[in-house]
C-alpha cells in the first residue's frame, strides 16, 4: 500500500513538507477508538495513535480536533513511547453537521471524502426533502454528490425514471443513477467512482440496499461489516470496525458511525430556510421564548386559525424546531463544558486517558457508544 492508495495528492504533500523536516511521517486517521485513533501508514501498517497536546490545545472547537478521514503528521514513538498526532494537514472535504452561526457548533462526521453516494428508492423511500438535506450537507463538504435510484426491479421502468427526474430537478449537478443490487443492473457505473485514493461513503435510509450495493460491487474483496478483533499497532485488540477501508483495486470506502447517522440528523440552516415564512410570524409572538403550542398571543397558532398558514406546515414546523432545539441543549452543553474546564484546570492533558474519554463523551453525545 502507498500513501496514494490512502487518498495522498499533491497539496497534502505540499503542506507535509516542514513535518517532514522534522521527522514525522504522514499518516490518515481510519478509525476514532475514543480515547485513541487508529491511523494507517504509507506502508500499510496501521498504529494505534493518540493526540499530542499541542493539537488539542489549538483547536478552539472540537471540529478542528482530528476526525476520521484526516490526513495527520505522526511523531513515531520508541518501543514503549507512544505515537502522537504532531499537527492535522488541512482538511480538502469535510462532511459535517454544522448549526447556523456558530463554527463551534460544527460536528465533523468524517473528513477528506470525495464521493458521496445517496442511497434511495421510487418506493417508500423517496423523500424530495430529505434528500434535499442530503444534497446541502454534500454541498457543505465538497465532495461530488451521486444519487443511486436504486431497487429498479421492484418498481416500472417509468416510475424510476420520473423518480430520477424528481432528483435531477432537486440538485442538477448530482450524477444519478438507476440500480439494481438484486438484478446487479446499473452497477458498473458506480463501480467506476472507485478509484485509487478515491474516498466513497455511502448513506441513505436503513433498508434502502446499501449493504447489498457495496456487497455486490466490491463483494470479492470487501465484508461490509469490517474487519474486527485485529490487533493494532500496540498489540492491543480492539472489537470496532475500521473506517476506512482500502480496497486492493483502488478506492477507500467510508462506513462509521457518524455517516450512519447521517439520515438522522437535520440541518438547522436548512430546515429554517424552509420555514422562513413562519419563521417571520414568530417574531409577532407576544412572549419572546413563546413554544407555538399553549402560550398567549401566538402569531403562528392565530395564522392557523384564521387560515393564514395550513395546520400540516405548522405542525411539520413543530416537530422541526423542536429537533432545533434538542440540537441547541447539545451544543450549549458543550460549550458550558469547554469553558468550566478550561476555568478549572486548563485545557486537560490529553495524556490523561480518562479524562479525555469524559470529555469525548460530553462533546459527542450524537456518537455511536461501540463495544
Ligand atoms: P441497507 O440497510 O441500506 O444496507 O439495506 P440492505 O442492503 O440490507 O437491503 C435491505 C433489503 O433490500 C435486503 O433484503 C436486500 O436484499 C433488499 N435489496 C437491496 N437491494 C435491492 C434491489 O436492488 N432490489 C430488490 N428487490 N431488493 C433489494
Ligand atoms: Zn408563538
Amino acid at each position: 500500500m502507498t500513501l496514494e492508495d490512502l487518498g495522498w495528492n499533491e497539496v497534502f504533500e505540499r503542506e507535509f513538507a516542514p513535518f517532514d523536516q522534522k521527522g514525522w511521517k504522514p499518516a490518515r486517521l481510519i478509525r476514532d477508538n475514543r480515547i485513541t485513533y487508529g491511523a494507517l501508514l504509507g506502508d500499510g501498517e496501521e498504529r494505534e495513535v493518540v493526540m499530542g497536546g499541542k493539537v488539542y490545545h489549538d483547536a478552539q472547537t472540537d471540529a478542528e480536533l482530528p476526525a476520521v478521514g484526516d490526513w495527520v503528521a505522526l511523531e513515531l514513538g520508541g518501543e514503549d513511547d507512544e505515537t502522537v498526532i504532531r499537527a492535522r494537514l488541512a482538511r480538502q472535504t469535510c462532511l459535517s453537521r454544522k448549526a447556523a452561526g456558530h463554527s463551534a457548533e460544527e460536528q465533523v462526521i468524517v473528513a477528506n471524502v470525495n464521493i458521496v453516494i445517496v442511497v434511495t428508492e421510487a418506493g417508500a423511500d423517496f423523500n424530495p426533502r430529505r434528500l434535499e438535506r442530503y444534497f446541502a450537507l454534500i454541498g457543505r463538504s465538497g465532495a461530488r454528490a451521486v444519487v443511486l435510484v436504486n431497487k429498479t426491479d421492484l418498481f416500472p421502468d417509468s416510475k424510476n425514471k420520473e423518480v430520477a427526474e424528481v432528483i435531477r430537478s432537486l440538485n442538477p449537478q448530482a450524477e444519478i443513477h438507476l440500480t439494481s443490487a438484486e438484478k446487479n443492473r446499473g452497477l458498473k457505473a458506480v463501480k467506476a467512482y472507485f478509484q485509487k485514493g478515491v474516498s466513497v461513503a455511502f448513506v441513505g435510509s436503513s433498508g434502502v440496499g446499501k449493504s447489498a450495493l457495496v456487497n455486490q460491487l466490491l463483494g470479492d474483496e470487501y465484508q461490509w461489516t469490517g474487519d474486527v478483533n485485529e490487533v493494532t499497532g500496540k498489540g492491543r485488540h480492539t472489537t470496532s470496525a475500521r473506517e476506512l477501508m482500502v480496497l486492493r483495486k483502488g478506492g477507500i470506502v467510508v462506513d462509521n458511525p457518524g455517516i450512519k447517522e447521517v439520515q438522522m440528523w437535520t440541518d438547522e440552516t436548512t430546515l429554517r430556510e424552509r420555514f422562513l415564512d413562519i419563521e417571520a410570524l414568530a417574531g409577532q409572538c407576544k412572549f419572546f421564548d413563546c413554544k407555538h403550542t399553549s402560550d398567549a398571543g401566538c402569531a403562528i397558532r392565530s395564522a392557523v386559525s384564521s387560515g393564514g398558514l395550513k395546520a400540516e406546515r405548522y405542525a411539520g414546523f413543530l416537530k422541526l424546531d423542536e429537533e432545533i432545539q434538542k440540537l441547541k441543549g447539545r451544543c450549549k452543553k458543550r460549550q458550558m463544558t469547554i469553558e468550566r474546564r478550561s476555568k478549572r484546570e486548563g485545557r486537560s492533558n490529553v495524556r490523561n486517558h480518562s479524562d479525555r474519554l469524559e470529555l469525548e463523551q460530553e462533546l459527542r453525545p450524537w456518537r455511536t457508544r461501540r463495544i
